[in-house]
């Protein structure tokens, strides 16, 4: 399967192979007006893919002028430091609050150490930091005139308080990283990823009401590529944000363990998973996207956090 597609005028899309699997972990490029923009270059354990993806698509490393982050979880920034020594004189702009934790990772690390434990390094390689003179910091409101585009940036906390999207409105393109919710190609299922330590329900309906204002054409979702009917598709994604919350907070409520709730997640889930179609392959890879146990975690530190009178 190829790793490179080609959307519309200026507009690429990488399936970066994400542990043996394709089509989890995307990355999108913008070229015009020499210009070369990446959204969401992805984990460092990736970057040799990357590199190859950009060859195939005619693409120098050195001509990257920009590298546009949605959010500094690992699987869309984590690899940035490592990058740029492929291609020095790459931009990378990032959300005010985000910036210093590219600059600086070991809170990132610490972070996602708590969730991903002894499969850190397997899994998203070296986190190296990303040198200040690179960092352009942006926030919501900014327009950013790239790669011959006018992207607007819309701050979008919810699945992490440093979200950002990027918004095209004369092509409606909206490049949504995981704001959009994960939804991989050919199921038709939507989840979100709600990691510990700050997914915030309330947030992240306020964001599904914006991205519907925007009233975007096309979705272009990190996990995994293009959703064009965007708006049954976001209230979908709120219904599942607020049904798996309802269940986590059902068996917090009755005293269950952490690893409890998430057999109960996955008891849930599954089979509708299997009604839609899904094979044990599609389950991998929702998984590998964002899976039970880091949405267990991240709900339950919701609740306690944001509703102890819950409790
Ligand atoms: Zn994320």
């Amino acid at each position: 399967m190829a790793t490179v597609s080609k959307y519309s005028p200026g507009l690429w899309h990488i399936s970066l192979p994400f542990q043996g699997e394709s089509e989890v972990i995307g990355t999108y490029i913008l070229a015009g007006q020499d210009e070369v923009a990446l959204i969401d270059p992805g984990p460092e354990t990736t970057i040799e893919a990357l590199l190859a993806s950009l060859k195939e698509a005619d693409f120098n490393p050195q001509a990257i002028t920009h590298i546009l982050v949605t959010h500094i979880h690992l699987d869309h920034s984590g690899g940035v430091g490592t990058l740029l020594h492929h291609m020095p004189d790459a931009k990378v702009l990032v959300y005010s609050k985000g910036a210093p934790h590219l600059q600086d990772p070991a809170k990132l690390i610490t972070s996602a150490s708590r969730v991903y434990k002894e499969r850190m390094q397997e899994l998203w390689g070296k986190v190296e930091a990303v040198p200040a003179e690179n960092i352009q910091t942006i926030d919501g409101g900014d327009i950013l005139n790239i790669a011959g585009r006018r992207l607007e940036v819309h701050y979008t906390p919810g699945h992490a308080s440093h979200h950002v999207v990027f918004y095209d409105v004369h092509t409606g393109e909206l490049f949504a990283g995981d704001a959009a919710g994960v939804h991989l190609p050919g199921i038709d299922y939507v989840r979100p990823p709600t990691p510990p330590p700050d997914v915030d329900i309330e947030a992240w309906s306020a964001t599904i009401d914006l991205l519907k204002k925007l009233r975007p054409d096309v979705l272009y979702l990190a996990h995994f590529g293009p959703v064009r009917d965007t708006i049954p598709h976001l209230e979908r994604l709120r219904a599942q944000l607020f049904a798996w919350g309802d269940i986590v907070l059902e068996a917090m409520q009755a005293g269950k363990s952490e690893d409890e709730i998430i057999q109960i997640l996955m008891d849930k889930t599954m089979p509708e998973l299997k009604r839609k179609g899904a094979n044990d392959e599609v389950m991998k890879r929702y998984d590998l996207a964002t899976n039970y146990p880091m949405t267990a975690q991240g709900y339950i530190r919701y609740w306690r956090k944001k509703h102890p009178e819950r409790f």
